[in-house]
């Protein structure tokens, strides 16, 4: 096993675990599928977007020339010929001189028109209050030719290469692809990621608790965030701490899996199993991070496949906090996607963060907000220690807080945003 003496950074450790983790192959999606998704392959439009002329107002289509001088103080009458809905065909219909067709917005502009008079510029004219169709139509507003009419091919036209490969498909994307009829796209697989746990105290079946035991909380967090993240989830269950048993566990997942997460048994105690069975795996790693919380970590790789397994350390926070260092970053470049880090803000302390030296970099949770000034402000979270994830529950941030003796308040900290940031709404 690769393994280091003394403490090792972050930014070291992850290195070394991104080096054994390479993007997967692609894989045939329908758009929708392709949310989150990084397209290995660029796409190139096979229909035009809009198809055909159309109008962008409810109103009347007509001959610029005819309404030139129209205003509201001296109106242009034009004889009203048709009507035209989104989605009709009209074709056989041509606007001739002092013409014009009551149309719709999305509707074909018929042959002859060149522009389209919003309806709040016309008054119907018709014969004794008939329906306007049979009538006459007043124009009260001069238009220019090509006015609220959308060209064939505006958006997209036939043959640009709409989206490269390495675009992250988003809800816009899955629109874009869909109106030019796209089937399938060719996107880097979604990797399926199962997770594990392990340890004798481990009750997960929601019965009660027998002394000494506590509930598996690692697992379905993991899932969650794994899920949260855009990855397929596997729930691979629990094993108790038996080298043998987590061995075979983990090679049988390999087969079915991408990546795999283990919480528990990587640190330097008698039952640190998952730390016993990586140190047999390809590509062995094992840290001690100069990082709190999340110090300790182990990776390897399994079964024929070769399957990166994330070994996360088993105090809740720790488990969560080594998954967001190596595992989402490691997961992500899997995903082909190119940034792998949490967005990085710079924000105001609103009271003290304090720690002491001890060689490492601590992550506080925290949670941001707006100052008076409209400043990005961000709070120190009650119940700090790895055990206590119900600060991490309430965190958007972690506060990353280097070396030293911490940040008092007013102080710039930076902040890791994990989710999103919050709204500046008044609410
Ligand atoms: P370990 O690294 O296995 O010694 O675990 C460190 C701490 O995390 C111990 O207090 C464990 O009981 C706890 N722990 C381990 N796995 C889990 C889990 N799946 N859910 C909740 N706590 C856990
Ligand atoms: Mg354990």
């Amino acid at each position: 096993m690769a393994g280091m003496s003394g403490l090792v950074s972050v930014r070291d450790a992850r290195a070394a675990v991104l080096s054994h983790c390479d993007p997967l192959p692609a894989a045939e999606y329908r758009p929708a599928a392709a949310l989150g998704l990084v397209l290995a392959q660029g796409v190139v439009a096979g229909e035009a977007v809009p198809p055909f002329r159309n109008s962008s107002m409810d109103g009347y289509a007509l001959r610029a020339g005819d309404v030139a001088t129209a205003s509201a103080a001296s109106p242009v009458r034009l004889q009203v010929i048709g009507r035209v809905m989104a989605g009709d065909d009209p074709s056989g219909m041509i606007i001739g001189d002092g013409q014009a067709v009551r149309i719709m917005t999305g509707a074909v502009v018929p042959q002859g028109a060149d522009a389209v008079c919003m309806i709040e510029h016309t008054e119907p004219a018709g014969s004794a209050g008939g329906a306007e169709e049979d009538g006459a139509v007043l124009i009260a507003h001069a238009v220019s030719p090509g006015e609220n009419v959308r060209l064939p091919g505006e958006d997209v036209d036939v043959g640009d290469e709409i989206f490269p490969a390495g675009t992250v498909v988003g809800p816009a994307h899955v629109g874009v692809l869909t109106s030019v009829g796209v089937q399938t796209v060719r996107a880097i697989r979604r990797p399926r990621v199962g997770v594990v746990s392990t340890g004798d105290e481990l009750r997960s079946d929601g019965g009660p608790l027998a002394p000494g035991k506590i509930r598996d909380s690692n697992r379905p967090g993991l899932l969650a965030r794994l899920t949260s993240d855009g990855f397929e989830a596997v729930d691979l269950g629990w094993v108790a701490d038996q080298p043998d048993v987590l061995a075979a566990a983990l090679e049988r997942a390999s087969e079915d899996c991408d990546a795999l997460l283990t919480s528990g048994g990587v640190s330097v105690g008698d039952a640190d199993i998952v730390k016993m069975v990586l140190s047999r795996a390809d590509s062995a790693l094992w840290f001690q991070v100069a990082v709190r919380p999340a110090k300790p970590f182990a990776f390897g790789r399994v079964g024929t496949r070769l399957v990166p397994v994330f070994g996360l350390p088993g105090n809740p926070v720790s488990a969560l906090v080594s998954y967001e260092l190596f595992a989402r970053p490691a997961l992500r470049r899997m995903a082909g996607q190119r940034h792998l880090l949490r967005p990085v803000v710079q924000a105001v302390a609103t009271g003290a963060f304090a720690r002491r030296p001890d060689g490492k970099l601590h992550l506080a949770r925290g949670r941001l907000g707006y100052g008076e000034g409209g400043e990005l402000v961000v709070s120190a979270l009650h119940g700090q220690g790895s055990h206590q994830l119900r600060a991490l529950a309430d965190a958007d941030c972690l506060v990353a807080l280097p070396d030293g003796h911490g940040a008092q308040a007013g102080e710039r900290v930076e902040a890791w945003v994990l989710g999103e940031m919050p709204a500046t709404d008044p609410d």
